[in-house]
């Protein structure tokens, strides 16, 4: 399970390798070493050091249990202080109301729309029907995009691209879909500035009373994502994250700092421009990728 980890931090792992004892000074290199992958994966550096901080401690002072050596005990420490971190288990959406109202919120561009559809597919093979409602009254093409997605899937959606006022929409979406089992509202990314983004976020947030506000976080924009992540969470309760395009290179770091910063759960990730490149998050193979 841990094999990817220490395969990872190889020069470091090497050495302890042979170690009956660790001692200070090579707790003090991992945790170097550790570091140097983090912030390179653009992890936030305050956190970096409570991450360090916290390896540290545990390393010098607990014992290896039997059986265990030095090595196999540190990684286990930076693996579980890692996830920790995560909010140790991969959690999927677990539906207990109807209707369940999830409500997506995230940046143009940070793949909202292409999320949602992807969730609605991950959705509807779990034997749910979900509907849409579509309030982005920014950008002309939203709407027609998730008529698009929708049409493909099967999917009832609401819109309305005459109606500017996103809150009437939420409202009327709300209603026309109350009895279907889940309801996913589509936001607007972009506005005439972030306040009255966020504004508009808050209002709809209280209009459609959400059963769980998901965050779409783009996985390769690094130290941006903690603000995006407070700034959200400050307009309606953040309750998970999702995050994409980590199919390229991103280490999906900034994420990290996002779920430190907020406190809510990644539970999905995106690995393409397809529907079905969609994943249940794994903090496992997350950490060995940021630390790889
Ligand atoms: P929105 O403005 O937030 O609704 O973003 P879109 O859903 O329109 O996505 C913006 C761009 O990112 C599109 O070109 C998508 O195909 C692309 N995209 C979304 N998710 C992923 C992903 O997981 N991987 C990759 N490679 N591209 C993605």
């Amino acid at each position: 399970m841990l094999g990817n980890l220490g395969k990872n931090l190889t020069k470091t792992m090497k050495k302890l390798a042979g170690m009956s004892i660790v001692d200070e000074e090579v707790v003090k290199e991992v945790i170097k070493e550790i570091q140097r992958a983090l912030i390179q994966s653009d992890v936030n550096i305050k956190l970096v050091f409570k991450l360090s901080k916290s390896i540290e401690e545990r390393a010098l002072k607990e014992e290896p249990p039997k059986g265990i050596t030095p090595k196999e005990h540190i990684i286990t420490i930076v693996y579980e202080e890692m996830v920790k971190l995560l909010g140790e288990k991969a959690h999927e959406v677990e539906i207990d109301q109807k209707p369940y109202k999830i409500l997506f919120l995230g940046l143009q561009g940070s793949g909202k729309t292409t999320t949602i559809g992807k969730l609605t597919r991950y959705l509807q093979k779990k034997g749910f029907h979900p509907a849409i409602v579509c309030t982005d009254t920014w950008r002309p093409a939203a709407f027609e995009q998730l008529k698009q997605l929708t049409q493909e899937m099967n999917v009832p959606l609401y819109g309305d691209p005459e109606n500017k006022d996103a809150l009437d929409l939420a409202k009327k979406g709300l209603k026309q879909f109350k009895k279907h089992d889940i309801v996913i509202f589509d936001t607007a990314g972009r506005h005439k500035d972030e306040k009255d983004l966020l504004q508009e976020m808050e209002e709809i947030s209280s209009v459609v009373d959400p059963t769980e506000a998901i965050l779409v976080i783009d996985g390769t924009i690094g130290q941006q994502a903690k603000d995006q992540a407070r700034a959200f969470s400050q307009a309606t309760p953040v309750g998970s994250i999702i995050v994409t395009k980590l199919d390229g290179s991103a280490k999906g770091g900034g994420a990290l700092s996002a779920v430190s910063e907020i406190g809510a759960p990644i539970k999905f990730i995106g690995t393409g421009e397809r529907v079905d490149d969609f994943e249940i998050f794994d903090p496992e193979r997350f950490i060995s990728r940021l630390l790889g």
